[in-house]
């Protein structure tokens, strides 16, 4: 029998499929789907066995080394949609299987490093050493490379030299000790001596199960000498137990029953009701206000799923996922339910994974990576919140959510639902064309309306001589919510707003030594980062250009406005939410918890409380800069803007009380601001679809972006030049073709960046030429530093 594998090595040579020989010992377990270890060259490297053959076309066949589980990880669906998501996506199949894999399953880590060698002391020892970015001692390279399964060592120059390595970095199964009474031996006879031995062998005898060690321990108080002189007498026995991490540390959650549904809700539900009971695929696009009972209708959905015994896969943005909205799942599904974001630790993922794999869960609600699922059974898949971008992954596989989710739709015949409020323009113009179904919830469910919206101009306070970040009107609001005892939600977006280091005298920006972006200033650690590359560096007492100490961090992040309020409401009880105060494991909940219960007057934060924030007492929102997104060079950032401000407007006036929203611009005319003001999505996406046909964007056109990048800034002009004019020689009837032009970060990780933009209606085979393209490029030797990345609907 003849094994085809794909080694885990992304690159163009090793993008297809390889031979080896099944040996006898393995036909067992050689099944489509599972891990092999193979031997490659001099090396053994790790490989997913995709398919079995009788025979081979080549004479010799290596054997492969090693099954590694007994049992596929990825199932037939799944491999197929690697197979689709390399083509669709332009990536190395090996790359797509990776993506759909907790960490703890992927082959070996690769990492370079890089040794600054002492000319001195050539070749050894190595003085100082660098992992890309952060100077390690040389003891600890030791360390890093004791772990390494391959080395391959390269000299730049005299004095540096390149060290790539391979580890494994395994997250084991967590294993438990228990103990139980060997049944033959229930009635031993203690001496008067063994009095402690007695106490616990009465202790286990009498728990209606095995136990684990440590409760026993804990519970009798006696120690690990008088259970061992229990195994050694044979009374009782040990044995360990696979255990599961649980990443809600076993917190009591009270179950909670499905609701009455209202007549609105009912009337999507029956599509929906439908499209399940009779296993159609359909995309549909549910547009829906906050607190129009989306997430009910979500689980009432999944419900009727697990009714006819298949699986059910949520999705939500990684930045919602909060642990509000998992108890919601928790208390209707109990322990069917598994969980996968970001905040999980490599084991606990590995876990829930495994749940799903196994079949002893039916429900995932997760992020993004979640859509990959190992469920053989789907019966629905719901993306919430769907126009949100972190669906669109940003490294290879460069996929978007809602293809997969709709791939994975069609194999299982299942309904598709995309939520939202303000959906993508995308989504909605298919809605619009009937590819997808659009259902509409226009009310809240209790009948609120939507807060009142005021736009401020930040200019005409400028000019009437306040520079303080807050209007006049949003301090009056503030002081009047402080005064009634109401809470208020503070908004500041964080992109476009970064607390960067500059020079007063001389207007010196500190920036990365790497890249072409400014350092964020860190308070914690009093340090300067590189949010690309992770370069850290002290914060300097003196500007480098000129010398002045005038050099001090600038910007307005959530901790200056702390400051501020401080100042101008003393008395304001506020709590901070932003990426510094909830890197702790569970601070989130803290926080929001302490919010809740009325601890705070004010909350000031980023993104993360722009969503999902349901407390009755918050009555004022106030934006603080509502066009710090709209300048963004990018096509889809009056989308952004809009949605965003209808997001955070959502948190205000959700119970009894009325809502008022204050948004602060200093481009108060622009129509994704005005029209927040009418809550009016519809005009919104009339002027905004305008604007893209005039532009030639999306939905008007597709998108790819070509990056092209190398560490010589004289040769990626030259092959980005090349690049294009091939381009636009091959596809001049098809596409427009730009460019090239520099990327917007024009430098990261020492590689200068130059892209460009194919813009088409049809696909023009975009695939065939980006791989005469690669093949050309990328496979001379020349050409070792070049990297060529292939986009396709970029975000
Ligand atoms: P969305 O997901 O659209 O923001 P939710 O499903 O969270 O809306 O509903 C908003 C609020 O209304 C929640 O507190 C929810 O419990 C409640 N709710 C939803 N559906 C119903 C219903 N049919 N009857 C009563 N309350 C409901
Ligand atoms: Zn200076
Ligand atoms: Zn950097």
């Amino acid at each position: 029998m003849i094994g085809r594998v794909i080694v885990d090595v992304p690159a163009a040579q090793t993008d297809r499929l390889f031979d080896y020989l099944i040996p006898t010992e393995w036909q067992a377990f050689a099944k489509p789907g599972v891990r092999v270890i193979v031997p490659f060259g001099p090396r053994r490297i790790q490989g997913f066995l995709i398919e079995l053959v009788e025979l081979s076309e080549f004479e010799k066949v290596k054997p492969i080394a090693e099954v590694l589980d007994p049992l596929p990880i990825l199932s037939p669906e799944l491999l197929e949609l690697g197979e689709w998501l390399a083509t669709s996506t332009v990536c190395y199949r090996v790359s797509a299987y990776q993506a759909m894999l907790p960490a703890a399953l992927k082959s070996k880590v690769s990492k370079q490093l890089v040794l600054q060698v002492d000319p001195a002391m050539l070749p050894l020892p190595l003085q100082t050493l660098f992992s890309g970015r952060t100077v390690v001692a040389w003891d600890e390279a030791k360390k890093a490379l004791k772990k390494a399964i391959t080395v391959v060592k390269e000299p730049l120059d005299q004095e540096w030299l390149s060290i790539s390595y391979e580890t494994k970095e395994h997250t084991r199964v967590k294993k438990v000790k228990y103990v139980e009474i060997i049944p033959t031996n229930e009635d031993p006879v203690f001496s008067k001596r063994a009095e402690k031995q007695e106490r616990v062998f009465t202790y286990i005898k009498g728990q209606e199960a095995s136990v684990p060690v440590n409760s026993v321990l804990k519970q009798t108080g006696a120690s690990r000498a008088t259970l061992k002189s229990l195994l050694d007498k044979g009374l009782i026995q040990e044995f360990e137990k696979e255990v599961y991490r649980d990443p809600l540390q076993a917190e009591d959650i009270q179950r909670s029953e499905p609701l009455v549904l209202t007549d609105a809700q009912a009337r999507v539900m029956e599509p929906v009701a439908k499209a399940i009971a009779e296993e159609q695929h359909q995309m549909m696009l549910l547009h829906g206000l906050t607190g129009s009972g989306k997430t009910e209708l979500y689980l009432q959905a999944i419900s009727a799923v697990l009714a006819k015994n298949q699986e059910a896969i949520m999705l939500v943005p990684e930045i919602s996922l909060t642990p509000q909205m998992v108890t919601r799942f928790k208390a209707r599904f109990g322990e069917l339910v598994a969980i996968m974001h970001s905040g999980l630790s490599n084991g606990e993922k590995y876990d829930e994974w495994r749940k799903i794999h196994r079949k002893e869960v039916k429900v995932v609600v997760g992020a993004r990576s979640a859509v990959f699922a190992p469920f053989t059974n789907i019966g629905i898949i719901i993306i919430d919140e769907e126009h949100e971008t972190s669906y669109k992954q940003e490294e290879t596989p460069r996929y978007h959510t809602r293809d997969v989710a709709q791939y994975r739709g069609e194999r299982h015949r299942a309904p598709v639902i995309l939520g939202s409020a303000t959906p993508s323009i995308e989504s909605y113009a298919r809605a619009k064309k009937g590819v997808y179904q659009l259902l509409s919830l226009t009310e809240r469910v209790n009948g609120r309306p939507l807060p009142d919206v005021e736009v401020v101009d930040m200019r005409q306070e400028l000019r009437n001589g306040n520079r303080s970040m807050f209007s006049l009107a949003l301090t009056e609001a503030i002081r009047d919510r402080l005064e009634k005892k109401q809470q208020t939600v503070l908004f500041l977006n964080r992109r476009g707003y970064s607390t960067f280091v500059m020079c007063r005298d001389c207007g010196y920006v500190a920036s990365c030594n790497h890249c072409d972006i400014s350092y964020t200033y860190h308070r914690k650690g009093n340090s300067l980062k590189c949010h690309y590359c992770g370069d850290e560096q002290p914060m300097p007492e003196t500007c480098s250009e000129c010398g002045s100490d005038h050099i001090r961090f600038f910007g307005s992040g959530t901790q200056k406005v702390e400051e501020e309020l401080a100042k101008q409401f003393p008395e304001a009880r506020v709590i901070r939410m932003d990426v510094d105060t909830t890197r702790k494991k569970g601070a989130h909940k803290q926080l929001l918890d302490a919010f809740g219960q009325g601890k705070a007057d004010i909350l000031l934060g980023t993104q993360m409380i722009a969503k999902g924030l349901d407390f009755p007492k918050i009555t004022l929102v106030g934006v603080l800069a509502a066009d710090s997104m709209l300048h963004i060079p990018d096509f889809r950032s009056a989308e952004r803007t809009f949605q965003l401000l209808e997001q955070v407007a959502g948190r205000a006036g959700r119970d009894v009380l009325h809502g008022e929203v204050l948004v602060q611009s200093y481009t108060p005319e622009h129509y994704s601001i005005q029209l927040v003001k009418e809550h009016d999505y519809e005009q919104f996406v009339a002027k905004e679809m305008q604007s893209r046909k005039i532009g030639g964007y999306p939905p008007y056109y597709f998108m790819a972006l070509l990056t092209i990048s190398d560490t010589e800034l004289a040769s990626v002009m030259q092959t980005s030049q090349k690049i294009t004019r091939f381009l636009k020689e091959s596809l001049s009837d098809k596409a427009i073709v730009l460019g090239p032009s520099v990327s917007p970060i024009a430098r990261i990780k020492d590689r200068y960046r130059y892209q460009c933009v194919i813009k088409y209606r049809q696909e023009p085979k975009l695939h065939e030429t980006l791989d005469a393209i690669m093949n050309h490029y990328l496979r001379d030797a020349t050409n070792k530093k070049l990297a060529i990345s292939m986009d396709l609907h970029p975000y």
